[in-house]
């Protein structure tokens, strides 16, 4: 199964990203069911054009005060595009010639040796203006010209993205990795984790960097099972983009999630689960990834016989939504269960590609509706007339029934109860697909 390829917008400010973004978006978002707790900032939206699903990252959005702020945002925004997109769109005010900004930003793109695309917004009527040729300069081959505000060009635009895509793609297509990755807020332990498993004596780094297509992700061996791990975008090279802004640091996350199959959400112990790690741990659970709730610092917590299980209770309360993901207790200071991330790594992936036969699905869920009957309204009863899996990563049930409106939440939720209840699923979410048949 192949990840969902991410194109990111960068630009200087005003040159008309969010009315992009959202006229990209808008049409085509699919609006995911939200998960309790988390709010979606409008960072990124899941787009589709000709069978080609992707998620569109918009790096933009925070409002400058100087022209050095802006200067400074811009390189952290072709930062974040350059460590996690497939695509880069460079986006620039086609009613005037490129800027200084406009120069700098296309120079970090060049080297990055990434896809960019150069697009020129607000050519509101189609013709192309006297300094079209200019931006020839900028070393980003030719540029494509849109109106963001009238709907122009935005097809073409979307072919030359979706073209890139294939390459892309190509390139990941070994699958006997376990694609890994840590995810959590600024200072959770995140870089001192992921140089203690590198540096553990039973880990082999294979060190090729440069020559898979992110050099920022680091292919290892441990337990003769090989391991991808997935930079959160410069964990390893500490980045200089700006973490404190909570917003880039969402983003991070969210372009890592979705190239992973394992996700490591880490809690800093000392804080507990905060609203951020919520946001954070969201991404994951919505992109239905195996999940693992890491509680880090754990050398800094002060014990005795009552400790674990409080501490284990609060993070279930806290973090409700993820009752399948399992709870390590660990430090990257001391080493503490850090090799156990691994075999946890190991078994959360091997539950998330787990496949049930149709016949003994059917039976299971048959003895659960024996068990609690299906719920009616107005004399009419819910009928499931046959369940199939219909895929892994996460697994994915189709339950054919007779009434949509009938299949409330609190009784699927019963039925993943029961499946959970005879096959192992620790670890990863379970999608239900409901539709209606006769
Ligand atoms: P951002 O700061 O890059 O996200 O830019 P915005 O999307 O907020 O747009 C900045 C300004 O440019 C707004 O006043 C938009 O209405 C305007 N704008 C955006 N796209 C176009 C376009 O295609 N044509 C014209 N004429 N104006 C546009
Ligand atoms: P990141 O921003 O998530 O990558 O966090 P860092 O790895 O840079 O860690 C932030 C700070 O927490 C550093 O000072 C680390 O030394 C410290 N730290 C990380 N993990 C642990 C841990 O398990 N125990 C203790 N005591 N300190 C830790």
């Amino acid at each position: 199964m192949s990840r969902k390829p991410i194109v990111a917008v960068v630009g200087r400010p005003n040159v008309g990203k969010s009315t992009f973004f959202n006229r990209i978006a808008g049409k085509r978002i699919s609006i995911v069911e939200d998960t309790p707790g988390v709010t979606r900032d409008r960072v990124y939206a899941d787009c589709e054009w000709l069978n080609y699903k992707f998620t569109m990252i918009d790096t933009g959005g925070i409002e400058p005060n100087s022209s050095d702020v802006i200067l400074a945002q811009m390189r952290d925004q072709a930062q974040i595009a350059i460590d996690t997109a497939d695509v880069i769109i460079f986006l620039c005010d086609g009613k005037y010639s490129y800027t200084a900004a406009d120069e700098e930003i296309a120079q970090m793109l060049r080297i990055s040796k990434k896809p960019v695309l150069l697009v020129l917004n607000k050519i509101d009527v189609y013709h192309k203006p006297d300094h079209f040729y200019d931006y020839y300069t900028l070393g980003l081959g030719d540029p494509l010209l849109i109106s963001s505000a009238n709907a122009l060009g935005l097809g073409d635009l979307l072919d030359e993205v979706v073209k890139c895509f294939d390459d892309a793609i190509r390139d990941t297509e070994e699958e006997d990795t376990i694609k890994i990755c840590f995810i959590g807020k600024p200072n959770v332990g995140k870089s001192s984790m992921v140089n203690k498993i590198i540096g553990e004596k039973r880990v082999i780094v294979s060190d090729i960097a440069g020559t898979t297509r992110d050099a920022i992700d680091t292919p290892f061996e441990y337990k003769g099972q090989s391991f991808t791990l997935i930079d959160t975008a410069g964990i390893r090279r500490k980045s200089k983009v700006n973490e404190s802004i909570e917003k880039y640091s969402v983003l991070r996350a969210m372009t890592a999630v979705e190239r992973a199959d394992v996700c490591f959400i880490m809690i800093d112990a000392q804080e507990g689960v905060t609203d951020q790690d919520k946001k954070v741990a969201g991404l994951a659970h919505e992109a239905g990834k195996a999940a693992v709730i890491v509680v880090n610092k754990w050398d800094l917590i002060e014990k005795d016989n009552r400790t674990f299980n409080e501490y284990t209770r609060t993070v279930r309360d806290e973090l409700a939504y993820m009752s399948y993901a399992p709870i390590l207790f660990v430090s990257a200071e001391t080493g503490q269960r850090v090799e156990q991330l691994l075999d946890q790594a190991v078994y959360v992936s091997n539950n998330h590609a787990l496949r049930i036969s149709t016949g003994v699905l059917n039976d299971i869920l048959n003895e659960a509706i024996a068990l609690n009957q299906t719920p009616s309204d107005k004399g009419k009863r819910l009928k499931i007339y046959y369940a199939t899996q219909a895929s892994v990563k996460p697994p994915t049930f189709v339950l054919f029934v007779n009434d949509k409106e009938l299949a409330h939440f609190s009784y699927i939720r019963y039925l993943e109860n029961q499946l959970r209840k005879n096959f192992n699923f620790e670890g990863t979410p379970i999608v239900f697909n409901v539709r209606q048949r006769g």
